[in-house]
């Protein structure tokens, strides 16, 4: 099984979700990739019934640790259960590095969405900085650290490079092995390992013929219904 999952970020209406489904729904047959949407909260509920009975799995873009109580503006796991979510992505570089999360913080939110049963897609990546003075492979194992006993089974990693996230470059082929089998190897359990950055419909069939790589995680590309749907082709 391979994954292509689509992280709109803070885009779509509700009625972009609307058509984006129903337009993907009717051009690709997935028959050995799973796919699944990352919508904003406002756009989320409605995926419950958008994608019913469909292929399309759904899931949230961040959450918080509590269960509920006087935490303004956040989103708890048993909101996000009630609406039967199927993942939960923890970690993505923007949460780290705009609004300052950080490894502690991260570990909570993995073990809120745990007690829910809500499986994660745990996001970890350097920053340019950190690639241009060698300490890739540091900062992937303090990134997994404090989670990687419990990243347990239907979880899902994702290994971005921060430099590569919305930027148009990616790694070469070769780093993207390499990064992806230090990330395999750091983990306790046998979990799926997603690469994120830049991917589009141009580099997808590259990226997926990569050894070690279990699926794709989209951000901009995946704005675009055509081109997600090319890029699930490549990988199915
Ligand atoms: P990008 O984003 O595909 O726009 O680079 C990837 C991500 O942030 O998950």
């Amino acid at each position: 099984m391979r994954y292509v999952f689509g992280n709109w970020k803070m885009n779509g209406t509700l009625a972009f979700a609307e058509e984006y489904v129903n337009k993907l729904l009717g051009e690709v047959r997935p028959a050995s990739v799973q796919v699944a949407l990352f919508p904003p909260f406002t756009a989320l509920s409605s995926f419950q019934y958008l994608v019913k009975d469909s292929f399309l799995k759904f899931g949230a873009q961040n959450m918080y640790y509590e269960d509920s109580g006087a935490f303004t503006g956040e989103v708890s796991p048993v909101m996000l259960k009630e609406i039967g979510v199927d993942y939960v992505l923890i970690g993505h570089s923007e949460r780290r590095h705009i609004f300052l999360e950080n490894d502690e913080m991260l570990m909570k939110k993995v073990e809120a969405a745990h007690r829910h049963d809500i499986p994660v897609v745990f996001c970890v990546g350097e920053t340019l900085e950190e690639r241009r003075t060698g300490a890739t492979k540091d900062v992937l194992k303090r990134q997994l650290i404090l989670v990687q006993d419990i990243l347990s089974r239907g979880d899902i990693v994702a290994y971005e490079p921060v430099w590569a996230i919305g930027t148009g470059v990616t790694p070469t082929m070769d780093e993207i092995r390499e990064s992806i089998s230090w990330v395999k190897e750091l983990l306790k359990a046998d979990l799926p390992v997603l690469y994120g950055g830049s991917v589009n419909k141009g580099n997808a069939v590259d990226i997926s013929e990569v050894s070690g790589v279990d699926g794709v995680l989209v951000g901009g590309a995946s704005l675009k219904v055509e081109e997600f749907a090319i890029i699930i082709k490549a990988f199915d």
